[in-house]
């Protein structure tokens, strides 16, 4: 049984993750979608949030589990017991710190082997970074995240105005 985590921070879940998720999970038998919760990363949306949001959009994908964790990478992995981490790179740029975050994990538990898939070209300028700028302004998130997820923003924005 090959059970994999996919850590990030999914604040919002992009349709660059969702495509990620979707290809990783048909070789793996369980995909751990893994939403960390960082007190010190400022984030839109609560780990609470996010969680609901993956699940929502992860409906159809039967394999895909939604966690939330907090604290060591490995620590998550060993009581899930999964042995692979998935990460997505989008360009040269994600790959140094990506690289040093898979060493750094392999120095913690050498049993957790970190595989990086490359994004599909046409989500390559999608980071949740952008979106959430996007949707701020009120520009058009359309194509770069599900209905769902724009719908969130669109809530979230919304009542930030209103306070
Ligand atoms: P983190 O804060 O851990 O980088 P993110 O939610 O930004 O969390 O990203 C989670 C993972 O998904 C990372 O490995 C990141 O490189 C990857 N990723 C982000 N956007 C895309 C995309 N558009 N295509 C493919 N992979 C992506």
């Amino acid at each position: 049984m090959l059970r994999a985590v996919y850590p990030g921070s999914f604040d919002p879940v992009t349709n660059g993750h969702i495509d990620i998720m979707e290809r990783s999970s048909k070789f793996v038998n369980t995909l751990i979608v893994a939403v960390l919760d960082n007190p010190e990363k400022k984030s839109l949306f609560t780990v609470e949030e996010r969680v609901a949001q993956l699940k929502e959009v992860t409906k159809h994908l039967p394999n895909v589990e939604v966690r939330s964790f907090y604290g060591l990478l490995v620590d998550f992995c060993r009581q899930v017991d999964a042995k692979l981490v998935i990460r997505g790179l989008r360009a040269v740029t994600d790959f140094e710190y990506e690289f040093k975050m898979a060493l750094g994990n392999r120095k913690l538990n050498e049993d957790v082997e970190t595989i990086f898939i490359s994004t599909s070209t046409k989500y390559m300028f999608i980071s949740s970074s952008t979106i959430k700028e996007i949707a701020m302004f009120g520009g058009s998130v359309e194509d770069m995240v599900p209905q769902y997820i724009k719908n969130c923003l669109d809530e979230k924005f919304k009542s930030r105005e209103e306070k």
